[in-house]
């Protein structure tokens, strides 16, 4: 499960029109208990692929270890990353499979078609889920549930993350 507040998926869903038609890319920042994943900062990060932006992305490593160093001032860790696929949809590639290293991570991808985004998806991938995966034709695991936070808005009451406005967003 990851629970996100909706500030940080409008972010999330606005990088990738942002980027739009190239793939944008970032860290998510939280805290684990068991399998939940809860995000409390999104860092958007520069995609440093310059061969085809439009459907790879990489992170400069340097940025990884400055989130990785972030997290741990927090007493959080890198809980997820996430992407876009610019005119496609938010499956997962085989490169993204590939690459998922990182362990306990969610990875969320946001289909963008002409500039707007659609689905956002995320799917927990670790190591030897996706090697199993790549050996088996049952196909990826189901996408995890996109948790949204209620938010306490200025005036002290928690609404639904559907009615809050994120000018009045407090995370
Ligand atoms: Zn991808």
């Amino acid at each position: 499960m990851l629970t996100i507040s909706k500030a940080d998926y409008d972010l999330i869903r606005w990088e990738a029109e942002r980027s739009y038609p190239q793939e944008c890319c970032g860290i998510l920042l939280g805290q684990t208990a068991d399998r939940n994943r809860t995000v409390t900062l999104t860092i958007p990060c520069e995609n440093v692929r310059l061969d085809a932006p439009e459907r790879t992305y990489s992170i400069d490593p340097q940025q990884v270890i400055a989130a990785l160093k972030l997290a741990r001032s927090r007493g959080e860790n890198i809980v997820g990353f996430y992407h876009s696929h610019p005119d496609h949809v938010a499956h997962y590639s085989a490169t993204d499979l590939t690459e998922a290293h990182w362990f306990d991570c969610s990875y969320l991808i946001t289909g963008v078609v002409k500039g707007s985004a659609i689905e956002t998806e995320s799917l927990d991938r670790k190591k030897r889920r996706i090697l199993s995966w790549k050996r088996s034709t049952s196909g990826p695991r189901g996408p995890e549930t996109l948790r949204y936070n209620p938010v306490w808005t200025a005036i002290g009451q928690v609404k639904p993350w559907f009615r809050i406005q994120p000018s009045c967003c407090s995370l």
